[in-house]
């Protein structure tokens, strides 16, 4: 398996650290806001590399943290009046919903950068300790990035150009850094801000110290990938290796992955310039598995455009595959029974290549843009030799290729029928009739069926009561 790593600015062969296991670090987004279709593109691209992962059979420890302290937050919360934990709590339960929407699985550890503080003032302090960090007057510390000779491996920038671009720059606390380009790990409080107590002054971390802290505690100080979207390449990224290199005198992550960014009209998205769009205004207009299905139809390192048209055809495209695939059920459901035949047999040898397909897509990089080629020759194929007369274990061995495809990307074959409370109400009332006149076999029909469509009933003295599961 190739996979890119900026580090090197090759396709490396994938190997990881543990046979067998994948430690993956995934960058998170500040929870000040609801999250805009930019922030999805890492969530989404990422994910699909852990279930390729998983397919492979691999263990992947994946951990993704949430940034729930930061400038942004607390400007939000002054604005509101509120705690900046209310802020943040409050957006992180929104991000979560947007990414099961989006089906995204939750990560094995999504870490808050509020709940590591110890961590952060441990790494700090090794860094002081082993020369790497000082503090100034004002309890500000700072990463002495001369120490690090490696500082620009990452973003292949050079000390010396980066020092002559500083120059010309004012930079804040300018006047108490030993070096420009040296960054902050930690600074203190303001009125009216969060704090927590350290060695230096009750103040609150710089950001790049949070990832560094978060890998290590729940990956260890070595891990296989870390990534997320290119604009952290540079400082965050490269002051990450800094950090984790200087404390833990290991090699930090032995892949460097990052998404391109999502553009709309062309433009860069950006809250500033106003044109971006939240992920939840998408997901009124559209499904968001639409939205999963447009980001996979490029490939994870070329810049996307958001458009309508491209939404439509992308709407289009998945409504394809779904359509084939409920074809397949109904094959699957009333197909002959009995053995494959022999030309059936054949004719699944020739899935089997556009599974291969697939996979050699997924295998250089994770081209997904190609292994949705290989998904629509399959439609095709299914579409063209799945009928009837086919056998049922035809129908569903067509259907198992097409679902682990599928299911690599994270599309849901099935599409979601949304039931409505009152259609709920009125099943119930013919379960009670069905019961009343001990027709049980009709009454657990209807429950089954309720329970398919999420709908678990509990029947209570108080009478059924019911919930969506
Ligand atoms: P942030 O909350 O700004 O730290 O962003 C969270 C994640 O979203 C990071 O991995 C960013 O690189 C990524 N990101 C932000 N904007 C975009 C965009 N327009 N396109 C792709 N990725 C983005
Ligand atoms: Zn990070």
């Amino acid at each position: 398996m190739k996979v890119y790593n900026t580090l090197s600015k090759r396709k490396e062969e994938f190997t990881p650290l543990e046979e067998g296991k994948v430690k993956m670090y995934v960058c998170g987004p500040t929870v000040y806001n609801l999250i805009h279709i930019g922030n999805a593109r890492p969530m989404i691209v990422f994910d699909t590399v852990r279930r390729y992962l998983e397919y492979r059979g691999y263990q992947v420890d994946y951990v993704s943290n949430f940034t729930d302290v930061d400038d942004k937050i607390i400007a939000k919360a002054m604005e509101e009046g509120v705690d900046a934990e209310v802020i943040s709590q409050r957006y992180m339960q929104e991000c979560k919903k947007d990414m099961e929407e989006m089906n995204v699985k939750p990560a094995t550890v999504h870490p808050l950068a509020t709940q590591e503080i110890d961590g952060m003032i441990e790494m700090i302090q090794t860094l002081v300790d082993k020369g790497f960090a000082y503090a100034a007057a004002d309890g500000t510390v700072y990463f002495r990035v001369k120490k690090f000779p490696e500082y620009g491996k990452l973003s292949h920038k050079n000390l010396d150009d980066l020092q002559s671009g500083f120059r010309s720059l004012q930079v804040s606390g300018a006047g108490q850094k030993e070096d420009p380009l040296d960054f902050v790990l930690w600074k203190p409080k303001k009125e009216g801000e969060p704090s927590w107590p350290s060695p230096w002054c009750d103040g609150r971390p710089g950001w790049h110290i949070e990832c560094s802290v978060m890998a290590k505690k729940y990956l260890g100080d070595e891990i296989d990938i870390h990534a997320g979207g290119e604009d952290l390449i540079f400082p965050h990224h490269e002051n990450e290796i800094a950090q984790s290199e200087c404390c833990n005198g290991k090699i930090f992550s032995r892949y460097w992955m990052h998404n391109a960014f999502l553009n709309i009209d062309n433009r860069k998205m950006s809250k500033s310039l106003g044109n971006f769009f939240t992920v939840r205004e998408v997901g009124e207009e559209y499904d968001l598995q639409t939205l999963r299905f447009f980001m996979l139809s490029a490939h994870y390192r070329s810049p996307l455009n958001f458009s309508r048209e491209l939404m439509t055809a992308a709407k289009n495209g998945l409504e394809r595959i779904q359509t084939a695939a409920e074809h397949l059920r109904h094959v699957k459901d009333q197909g002959e029974g009995g053995p494959l035949t022999g030309e059936e047999e054949k004719l699944l040898e020739q899935a089997n290549d556009f599974a291969a397909k697939f996979r050699e897509a997924m295998e250089d990089d994770f081209n997904t843009a190609d292994a949705i080629a290989a998904v629509f020759e399959l439609v095709k194929f299914s579409n063209t030799h799945a009928k009837e007369g086919c056998t049922k274990a035809f129908g569903e061995k067509l259907y198992e290729t097409m679902e682990t495809l599928t299911d690599i990307l994270g599309l849901q074959l099935e599409v979601k029928e949304e039931i409505l409370d009152q259609e709920i109400e009125r099943l119930i009332e013919k379960r009670q009739a069905a019961r009343k006149a001990k027709d049980f076999q009709k009454a657990d029909q209807i429950r089954d069926m309720l329970l398919e469509k999420g709908i678990l009933l509990e029947d209570t003295r108080e009478g059924v009561k019911w919930k969506r599961v």
